[in-house]
């Protein structure tokens, strides 16, 4: 391709909104260009490496006898009522009327849809397994769109499901995701991370991420310094390293005055007792989402050491909830513990109390009196206070033990790229999607889903691979493999050379952008490395007058001067 025949638009600045580095170089390459928060055009180069990867997931998918459709991104709602995430998904989904006053909403993932294209179709275990994927457009309603397609409204996801007969035969299908994907991110070269995760509101019982690692990542990993144990922060167990175990005897409850002590850090100050040993109190509801405005509230406390802090997935994930649960606010929490938030506790509540693990080797400690201004000292679970159970409910950190080994826990940041899921029944079930088996009973599909973010992909690979200059492109998804940098278009042997290494390369299927503009050769070096195709090729009047042609590796920067005929023969092989 030639630039001045395309359309490529580079920028100097960065736009103010771009807080990455990946969404600052997208947008100055023009490789993809905003409309409205979270929704992007993707140019022509942009599109071009979203092609090469989706050909990559094609191919590594293809190759494991996964099955390509295309399913409506615009779904009815009845199909989501069928599960009851018509309302479960809450307002993530982008519901919508049309002329005749029928609901329909924006596919945010597609397990109702391929469940019921596949229902009524496959009638027998002798058609099982299927695996069967798309690649198409997702619309999710975040809040917060940000990022550039790292979290965007509007973005491209391959999405695979699998259905078998039993649950063997379907985490059998896992593996063989699970290693596709392996394979796909190899190919891309990138330093990627597996790590045990939280369903979401998919729903299923294991389930992996595959993370990027990158400091401007939005999920917290932990990863252990002893085993291949990874997690993402969201489930990963807390062990304390060094376990807190108290042997003192319990004594008697006494209540005291802690006048203005409102938080955590001023109790400390106040009683001269580390954060660690007090004992904080939260209110949560176990209501789903939406459902608190009609039904009664339902609270329950959950007590953590004060230098812990709540991890509500495994909150939702103990009460079964399909969303973390919501705190209460002030007025809520007065009126169930009959003090506001700085002097509440579990002493004398009527809902669930939770205790953290953390909790369990305590004695004698402090929490508030449910009476503003008081705290209550020598308290102990069990003695003072009913609970319904001690669970893992804190956020793990850094230096907590690993829960496979000795070692202990380290920090990364990721960018989820990638997600499997084994979701067993959940969907078959609901939605009456059955086949009948070896003795001609009828059993609903053992499922699996599968999701690869796109077009988050092609922009964490720059967040990955870049320098001061520009992007980094790694070769199996840069648009094009060369960038031909013509330095003196009006100059004959200039033009000549140029045009027989383009269209050498063309005619063998070598993907080369030929700069052919009327520019200066600092506008054109400044854009090669903003663009960051793997290897730049430099033809000038004074280079040609010594039979040289310059070419420089992006990643590298090693430059060679070669002859034409050297050039070809390096660039046909490279
Ligand atoms: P996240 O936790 O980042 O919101 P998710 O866990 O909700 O993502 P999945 O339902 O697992 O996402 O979707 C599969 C893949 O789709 C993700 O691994 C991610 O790569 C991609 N993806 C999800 N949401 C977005 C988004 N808003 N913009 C771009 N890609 C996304
Ligand atoms: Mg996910």
């Amino acid at each position: 391709m030639k630039w001045s025949k395309s359309y490529i638009y580079t920028l100097k600045e960065a736009p103010a909104d771009a807080e990455i580095v990946s969404h600052k170089l997208m947008v100055r390459g023009g490789y993809m260009k905003k409309l409205a928060p979270g929704l992007y055009t993707y140019g022509h180069l942009g599109l071009r490496a979203i092609r090469k990867f989706e050909a990559i997931l094609r191919e590594e998918l293809n190759r494991r006898e996964c099955v390509e459709v295309l399913m409506p991104m615009v779904h009815p709602r009845e199909l989501w009522e069928e599960t009851n995430r018509w309302s479960e998904m809450g307002a993530g989904l982008l519901k919508f009327q049309n002329r005749n006053q029928h609901w329909f909403c924006l596919g945010a993932t597609h397990e109702e849809a391929v469940t019921d294209y596949v229902r009524n179709d496959i009638k027998s275990y002798r058609d099982l397994p299927k695996n069967i994927y798309q690649i198409q457009t997702k619309y999710r309603d975040e809040i917060r769109p940000r990022f550039g397609l790292m979290r965007g409204r509007e973005f491209s996801m391959k999405d695979a499901y699998s259905f078998d007969a039993d649950s063997a035969a379907a985490l059998k299908s896992y593996d063989l995701m699970y290693n596709a994907y392996k394979a796909i991110f190899d190919r891309l070269g990138l330093n990627y991370r597996i790590v045990q995760a939280d369903a979401g509101n998919i729903g299923g019982s294991q389930t992996h991420e595959f993370q990027l690692l990158a400091e401007a990542g939005e999920d917290a990993l932990l990863v252990s310094d002893t085993t291949d144990f990874a997690a993402n922060v969201e489930v990963c167990p807390a062990i304390d390293a060094t376990p807190h175990i108290s042997s003192d005897a319990e004594k008697p409850l006494e209540k005291f005055p802690t006048p203005g002590q409102k938080t955590i850090a001023d109790l400390a100050r106040f009683t001269g007792q580390a954060e660690k040993e007090l004992v904080k109190t939260l209110y949560f509801s176990a209501n789903e989402g939406l459902d608190v405005k009609d039904k009664a509230l339902k609270p329950f406390a959950v007590l953590l050491r004060g230098s812990d802090e709540v991890n509500p997935v495994k909150l939702k994930n103990l009460l079964g909830m399909s969303n973390p649960p919501l705190m209460l606010t002030d007025q809520e929490v007065k009126e169930v513990s009959g003090a506001s938030p700085g002097s509440c506790g579990p002493v004398g509540l009527n809902i669930p109390v939770y205790l953290d693990n953390g909790i369990a080797g305590l004695r004698n400690y402090i929490v508030g009196a449910n009476e503003d201004g008081f705290h209550l000292k020598n308290v102990n679970h069990g003695r003072d206070y009913a609970f319904t159970k001690i669970a893992d409910l804190r956020i793990a950190r850094e230096g907590d033990r690993c829960p496979q080994s000795a070692g202990l826990l380290k920090s990364y940041r990721g960018i989820e790229v990638g997600h499997v899921f084994y979701l067993g029944t959940k969907y078959s079930k609901k939605m009456n999607a059955n086949f009948l088996d070896q003795q001609g009973k009828s059993l609903p599909f053992e499922m699996g889903c599968y999701g690869i973010g796109v077009t988050r992909t092609v922009q964490a690979a720059i967040e990955q691979s870049h320098d001061a200059d520009g992007i980094i492109w790694p070769r199996a998804i840069a648009p094009f493999l060369v960038h031909l940098c013509v330095l003196d278009p009006k100059d004959a042997s200039v033009m000549e050379a140029s045009n027989k290494i383009y269209n050498t390369l063309e005619a063998r299927g070598i993907e080369v952008l030929m700069d052919d503009r009327d520019e200066r050769p600092g506008v054109k070096f400044k854009d090669a490395d903003l663009l960051g195709m793997p290897l730049r090729v430099v033809v000038g009047k004074r280079g040609l007058d010594n039979k040289e042609i310059e070419i420089v590796e992006r990643k590298t920067k090693e430059v060679r001067k070669l002859s034409l005929d050297q050039v070809l023969e390096f660039l046909l092989s490279y």
